[in-house]
């Protein structure tokens, strides 16, 4: 049973990887074992693999990559009460230390001894089975596909967003990138009640996609279209009451103000690798409010709730599928980020 194994910058492999079975998965009593079947690729799997380091988490080891998953419960721990053998399910891949201050505070994304799924030295779960925590293993009903649930992963990124954004029925938002990402912002967005969603790229294919989701949602081109002047003249003149930084470019970052109204909140939700500035003064004069997150916390239950319901459709954002056989094949593809794809997701051998 083979896994997808970083070896080091530049190298994958499908390989056997043994030391997963001795020393991660031994099944707790609150434990589950599930057998993965769909597994999304994501931007930090791609750029460990192009640069073999994000920030200071340093691939120093060869690394299973892989975070965004479901699949079925196979096996319990004596103490499981949530779910059962053969349930489907998707995964939430961070791990909090339960008893840490961050945890009992319920910020729990963001306590320092997190595990999270393919973070060095943390494996991932392109392989075969693995162990996860009932507690952030949610069942899925079946209206929602493997496919859909392997979204969950990053879509709860743009519901946390949104949430920490407190959006309003009928506001005005704005989207600065266009990847994943910000794909999932803008259904979240529109999910949590916004009227109307304008979504920059440089990308005017990604800009198309953007636009077929909806027809509240507005693309425009970051270079050619004057994103301040777009959002202004259609607000008459006030302004977008939420602005989310999705592109996790320094130029997106120093222009964020721009389209908000006064009054309104910015989120920052792009990685930024470097210390990057922002017109404070821009942000005091709206009297605005910045938001950071950092991944998400409480979320994938209301997402999996969206997807059955049908208030959030994520299945035109998976556009390309690659059997396991193929992954290092699906990485090289990703890695080469085609402009007409935004999610790849790989279908694990059954
Ligand atoms: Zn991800």
């Amino acid at each position: 049973m083979k896994s997808l194994v970083l070896e080091k910058k530049d190298e994958l492999s499908l390989r056997d990887f043994p030391a997963i079975d001795r020393e991660e998965d031994v099944l707790g009593p609150l434990d589950v074992r599930i057998k993965l079947h769909t597994v999304g690729i994501c931007g930090s799997d791609i750029h460990y693999y192009t640069h073999g380091r994000i920030g200071h988490f340093v691939v120093n080891e060869p690394m299973i990559l892989g975070h965004e998953a479901s699949g079925t419960v196979i096996e319990t721990g004596a103490g499981v009460k949530s779910v059962k053998v053969g349930d489907r399910v998707c995964m939430e891949p961070g791990i909090p230390d339960p008893n840490s201050k961050a945890t009992r505070l319920g910020i729990y994304n963001v306590d320092p001894a997190v595990r999270f799924w393919a973070t060095p030295p943390v494996h991932g779960i392109l392989r075969p089975t693995c162990v996860h925590p009932e507690a952030f293993t949610f069942k899925l009903p079946d209206a929602v596909s493997f496919a859909e649930a392997a979204m969950v992963e990053p879509l709860a990124v743009g519901v946390h967003a949104a949430t920490k954004a407190r959006i309003k029925p009928g506001d005005i938002a704005v989207v600065m990138g266009a990847g994943p990402i910000g794909l999932v912002t803008v259904l979240s967005a529109l999910a949590a009640g916004c009227a109307r969603v304008f979504v920059s790229d440089l990308s005017d294919k990604k800009l198309e996609i953007a636009e077929s989701l909806n027809p509240a949602i507005t693309g425009v081109n970051a270079v050619t279209g004057d994103l301040v002047a777009r959002v202004m003249k259609e607000t008459d003149g006030w302004g977008a009451d939420v602005v989310f930084e999705a592109t996790g470019s320094p130029k997106a970052a120093a222009q964020i103000f721009q389209p908000l109204a006064p009054g309104g909140c910015v989120v920052m939700i792009g990685g930024q690798p470097d210390p990057i500035s922002y017109d404070a003064g821009a942000a005091m004069v709206r009297e605005a409010r910045v938001e950071n997150i950092f991944r998400y916390a409480h979320v994938f239950p209301r997402c999996v709730a969206m997807l059955a319901s049908g208030a959030i459709d994520v299945k035109p954002l998976i556009t390309r599928t690659f059997d396991f056989e193929e992954s290092v094949r699906a990485f090289e593809v990703a890695a080469s980020a085609p402009p007409a794809d935004v999610k790849m997701q790989i279908v694990m051998p059954s």
